[in-house]
């Protein structure tokens, strides 16, 4: 019995905690919260759930102290923890109006992806690229420059083409390129630290659909395939296996074909990864052959629906997460030197690598600011503890000039952050304007933008 690649996929991650942003439960009278992989946790002294604008406006006028939004909670980094107050726009979702003429669309920011991508196809628009998974809030994903793959596809923020956010102070402000250009390029992508997003429009194209093919093989074809079929796939990525020398290659493409049935899955395959992780973390010496089995468990396979059912893949076994964003044209070398450093240092992670193209964006927080880019990131079992593996790979990401990704793990300073983001002083100008008592940062936020 085998699984196909697409369900393989599927399960490489957490189950999603649908519907719920990250995890919310009361402990001996105090609130705690969890992002989605459990590694953040911290404990608020309030989690907000506003319904309306006003009563948005209201709390953050009335509250003292440190606020922090989450969205889905789906961030590895400490962007959501405080010990203040803690809100969630989940109750502010759902499409508030559309173009047909220039094909935008203004969504509530609490939107999750999920709800908004087909809301978006029912008026017969698409977004031009999704991430891995659609749990994330509309406003959560943009604020941490979320992206797809595609070499010629930006991330989420570049598409955005308005903003409604609210400060601090308790002022509403309409941004876009034409009003208030500044806060707009600051809060495309804004950490949650440029005001309360509470409306998103987008610039989008029509509805389309999209091929998926997944196919197995060895991790160096990967690599030579990636790089000689980058311009004539849509979206293209694997993920490598590098101690079994497998990966998995998918490839996007839009299509008019008919879809493919939805296929329900034959094994239990969350036990089955769940499985092959654990047996790696207690027995590294096994990680080698269970990776190399995956092509054993994964066959080759060809799905094709509507773009926001085909993006997704929904990922059932939890882990950590970092991820550079590096110069495009040194990509595969930067691959390959992760690669050979996860190899060299034996490196006990089950998890594959993953490998992305994302194209330049003038977004100033952006890590895809002015320059086309691969994204690589690295993932370990929730069970297990990253540190030994991220700490040997930040220093090949740092010497190949990445950029963190926001929503994801990595140690760099203040410094290094200004070194790295040509506009991080227009940024921090926006910052101390919009928020001069600095009740948006927590102290990870205050490290590196106080
Ligand atoms: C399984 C998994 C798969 C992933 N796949 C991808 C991928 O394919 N590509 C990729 O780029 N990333 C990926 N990510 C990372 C994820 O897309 C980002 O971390 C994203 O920011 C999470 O969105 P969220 O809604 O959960 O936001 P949260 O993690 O809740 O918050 C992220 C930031 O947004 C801010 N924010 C939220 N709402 C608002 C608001 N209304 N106004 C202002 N600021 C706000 C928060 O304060 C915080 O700073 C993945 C994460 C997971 C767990």
């Amino acid at each position: 019995m085998s699984v196909s690649r697409r369900q393989f996929l599927q399960y490489l991650s957490p189950v999603l905690a649908a519907g719920v942003p990250g995890s919310f439960s009361p402990i001996a009278n105090a609130l705690s919260w969890s992002n989605w992989s459990g590694g953040q946790r911290s404990n608020p002294n309030a989690l907000l759930y506003p319904a309306s604008e006003s009563e948005l406006k209201n709390l953050v006028v009335q509250r003292k102290g440190t606020l922090r939004v989450v969205g889905g909670g789906h961030s590895f980094s400490p962007l959501v923890n405080t010990h203040g107050t803690i809100i969630s726009l989940e109750a502010l979702n759902g499409l508030l109006r559309h173009d047909s003429t220039t094909l935008t669309a203004t969504f509530w920011a609490g939107s999750r992806i999920a709800q908004a991508s087909p809301a978006l196809s029912r008026v017969g628009q698409g977004f031009f690229n999704e991430a891995d998974i659609n749990m994330q809030s509309f406003a959560g994903a943009i604020s941490t420059a979320t992206h797809g793959t595609g070499r010629h596809l930006q991330s989420l923020s570049a598409y955005v083409t308005a903003l409604r956010l609210l400060t601090p102070e308790g002022d509403f402000i309409d941004c876009s390129p034409e009003k208030d250009n500044d806060v707009f390029q600051a809060a495309r992508c804004g950490l949650g630290t440029i005001g309360i997003i509470t409306q998103i429009t987008t610039q989008n194209r029509q509805a389309y659909k999209l091929k998926e093919v997944v196919s197995v093989m060895s991790l160096d074809e990967a690599l030579r395939y990636v790089d000689s079929h980058k311009d004539q796939h849509a979206h293209i990525e694997f993920m490598g296996f590098p101690f079994g020398n497998r990966a998995i290659v998918k490839t996007l493409d839009e299509t008019t074909d008919t879809d493919t049935p939805v296929n329900e899955p034959v094994i239990d395959e969350n036990r089955l990864l769940e499985f092959a992780a654990t047996t790696a973390m207690d027995h590294p010496w096994t990680n080698a052959s269970l990776q190399h089995l995956i092509g054993m468990f994964v066959s080759d396979s060809t799905r094709i629906g509507p773009s926001y059912a085909i993006y997704p893949s929904p990922r059932a076994v939890p882990f950590n997460e970092m991820e550079y964003e590096l110069p495009a044209e040194q990509g595969l070398d930067a691959c390959k030197a992760v690669i050979d450093t996860m190899r060299r240092h034996h490196l006990n992670v089950f998890f594959p690598l993953e490998f992305r193209y994302v194209a330049a964006d003038s977004v100033w927080m952006s890590p895809f600011y002015q320059r086309p880019s691969v994204a690589i990131s690295v993932h370990q079992y929730y069970r297990q503890d990253y540190h030994p593996v991220f700490q040997a790979l930040e220093p090949v990401f740092r010497h190949y000039q990445g950029r963190p990704h926001w929503g994801k793990l990595h140690t760099l300073t203040r410094q290094d952050i200004a070194a790295l983001y040509p506009r991080y002083a227009d940024f921090m100008g926006v910052r101390h304007r919009i928020d001069p008592q600095g009740r948006l940062l927590n102290p990870y936020l205050r490290a590196l933008f106080g």
